[in-house]
């Protein structure tokens, strides 16, 4: 099934989010709904709290920018548990969207080497090093997992522009192709 996606504003968006146990019910289907979610928007990544759950899970899809970016065809993947260890590179400059943030692209800057421990969806542990645009993607969907925005990161110019175009999200003012929960609307509890 889909879920409404959860836009700016909302509490849940800002809660650091919890670790789960291997035997966390429905699993293997919130894992689905994730990316049957996230294909349904035309997102490239999607987070638990996005969907109103406040757990370490993530996924992420490049695929749809594979033309660009060959190394992402096959970067298909499932974070449990997921916890950034370590960062570093140059910070760089791109421009990043959200599903939770509709109509604002913004540059961002981000270090270009993480490393990151996780579960992936049959319960492995990996800890692993990415780096160029899969970094990127990664830290874009982790930093939901800590209540981190990526309109957060903008300069405070930029910050201070974007502060009205906020307000009006959180209000509505918005168009979107996907269901979404405004701030206040309650998350579907499972
Ligand atoms: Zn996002």
């Amino acid at each position: 099934m889909t879920y409404p996606i959860v836009i700016y504003g909302h509490l849940i968006l800002r809660k650091v989010a919890e670790d789960i146990d291997n035997n966390y019910p429905g699993l293997q289907q919130l894992i689905s709904d994730l990316f049957e979610t996230m294909y349904w928007s035309d997102g490239l990544g999607l987070a638990a709290p996005q969907i109103g759950k406040s757990i370490r899970i993530f996924v992420i899809d490049g695929a749809p920018l594979a033309e660009d970016e060959p190394s992402l065809k096959d970067f298909k993947k499932v974070f449990i548990n997921a916890h950034i260890t370590e960062r570093c590179g140059d910070l760089k400059p791109m421009s990043e969207g959200c599903l939770s943030i509709p109509n604002i692209r913004e540059e961002v800057n981000r270090e270009s080497h993480i490393r990151i421990e996780y579960y992936d969806e049959n319960w492995v542990h990996h800890n692993e090093v990415f780096d160029g645009y899969k970094a990127r993607i990664i830290q874009h969907e982790y930093d939901h997992l800590d209540g981190i925005l990526f309109t957060d990161k903008v300069n405070p110019l930029k910050k201070r522009l974007l502060k009205s175009k906020l307000t009006a999200i959180s209000k509505g003012k918005f168009e979107a192709d996907y269901k979404t929960i405004l701030p206040g609307q309650k998350v579907k509890s499972s």
